[in-house]
């Protein structure tokens, strides 16, 4: 139970005022925080950092493909442009989220990567194995980050 800072009485769990002397009680559970933020921010920028990675990697194809079907160019470029925000948008959200501050910016941010590795799907020409080798790794990573940013959401500022 939570003792008055005031007067050292204990007060009940949810009060608001101390019943002894009236102060207000300030709750020590809100202030106190949890590691899920911080293990949340790591996550979010290890994937972020593949994901630049695996970008650049399966955009090197585009060199290969040469004048080959234009839907392959544009499959590459939306995988382009979607892993180039996944990238940005995901260092921003990691490091809010190790900042534990902006939520709303975390949660667009960690989308951002979910979505950014989905496009690797639409690489058209590595086997299907490798693609989902790279994708689910830091697919995991982000959907556990989010789940530990909305068990830890009452800690962002
Ligand atoms: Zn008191």
């Amino acid at each position: 139970m939570p003792k008055c800072s005031k007067c050292g009485e204990s007060v009940p769990a949810e009060a608001e005022f101390c019943p002894s002397c009236g102060a207000a009680v300030k709750h020590m559970r809100a202030t106190k925080k949890s590691s899920y933020p911080i293990a949340a921010g790591v996550m979010t920028l290890i994937a972020a950092s593949l994901c630049s990675l695996f970008t650049l990697v399966f955009s090197a194809g585009i060199s290969s493909v040469g004048q080959r079907a234009a839907i392959y160019s544009f499959a590459y470029a939306i995988m382009g442009v979607s892993g180039t925000y996944g990238f940005v948008l995901g260092l921003i959200a990691g490091i809010f989220t190790l900042r534990r501050r902006n939520l709303p910016l975390v949660i667009v941010g960690d989308y951002a990567l979910l979505i950014a590795y989905a496009t690797i799907g639409l690489e058209p020409y590595a086997g299907i194995d490798s693609k989902v080798g790279v994708m689910i790794g830091p697919f995991v990573l982000v959907a556990l980050s989010l789940i530990f940013v909305m068990k830890s959401r009452r800690e962002f500022a």
